[in-house]
């Protein structure tokens, strides 16, 4: 830590605070997240551990946070990454609404092609939202925290908790309680994201899980097994049951939104997650936007 010197406090999730630094010796600004070590006799925690394996294997994308160093701090850890300006939740808040077309097509590019490598690299990162998707001064977006992504399995047979991703941003899969799921948590991410940027404001602002739920049934319909089968197999279906709601077009919901835009959006908003549309196939469906920024 001696390296660095603190400028400040940047930020604070659920998995440490984040400060902003300067290298002493080279002048480089970083981002230091701390993470905390709460047993030391446990070693170091599986949450930092998923984190760094994770960064590890994807630091070759410039869509994801560039970790620079991981050292060891008191009786915790410290990550080192590229330093970031801004996120796309502050991007949101601070846009004159909606967002244009032609910002919301650029940051749609760049998550998409964050995602597809991660997903290339079987990761699933399980907690996409616009306050983990940092932007540099240049505009560029890069997917950050880690945290709760974890090596995916492509044989599907470890079982996962479904606590998983910030609750606006949770697959309907998730919110039945399933505990086996794929990269498809990401894409329904994504829609989520897409949407809110097209919106200005969140899509599916649930304040329980039992509401996010709710939220999400209002704008598509109450899933039926003839639409989505494997719903019949989640462990949460049985428990909770909603009056029949029929769908409600995208159009209706996002008026000032283009039909294209809305066409895409609806390939990621799918009850059945393997049939919403993969993350490499996304770019070249982007065409369909119209230009992005240069
Ligand atoms: P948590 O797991 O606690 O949510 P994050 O990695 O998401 O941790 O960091 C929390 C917040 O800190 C982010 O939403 C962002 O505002 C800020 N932050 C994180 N990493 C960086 C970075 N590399 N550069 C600038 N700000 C960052
Ligand atoms: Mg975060």
């Amino acid at each position: 830590m001696d390296q660095y010197c603190i400028l400040g406090r940047i930020g604070e999730g659920a998995h440490g605070v984040v400060f902003k630094a300067k290298h002493v010796e080279t002048g480089e600004i970083v981002a230091l997240k701390k993470v905390a070590l709460r047993r030391l006799e446990d070693g170091i925690p599986n949450q930092a551990l998923r984190e760094i394996k994770a960064l590890q294997e994807t630091e070759d994308s410039p869509y994801v946070v560039q970790l620079k160093a991981v050292f060891p701090h008191g009786a915790g850890l410290v990550l080192a990454f590229e330093f970031m300006l801004s996120d796309l939740a502050e991007v949101v808040r601070h846009a004159q609404r909606p967002l244009a077309q032609a910002h919301v097509k650029s940051y749609l590019q760049m998550l998409l092609k964050g995602v597809a490598f991660c997903h290339a690299n079987n990761i699933v990162h399980r907690d996409l939202k616009p306050a983990n998707l940092l932007i540099s001064s240049s505009g560029q977006l890069k997917i950050a925290d880690f945290g709760l992504a974890r090596i995916f399995s492509p044989d599907g047979s470890r079982l996962y908790t479904h606590q998983v991703a910030t609750r606006w941003y949770r697959a309907p899969e998730l919110l039945y309680g399933a505990c086996q799921y794929d990269q498809g948590v990401d894409l329904w991410a994504v829609g989520c994201i897409m949407g809110e940027l097209l919106n200005g404001s969140p899509l599916f602002p649930g304040e329980n899980d039992i509401e996010q739920l709710c939220c999400v049934l209002r704008i598509l319909g109450t899933p039926s097994p003839k639409v989505w089968p494997e719903i019949t197999e989640l462990p949460d279906y049985k428990k909770i049951s909603f009056k029949e709601q029929a769908p409600v077009p995208l159009e209706e919901v996002l008026p000032d939104a283009s039909p294209q835009a809305l066409d895409l959006l609806g390939q990621f908003l799918l009850y059945p997650p393997r049939q919403r549309i993969a993350a490499s196939q996304e770019s070249a469906c982007l065409g369909v936007l119209g230009p992005g920024l240069p």
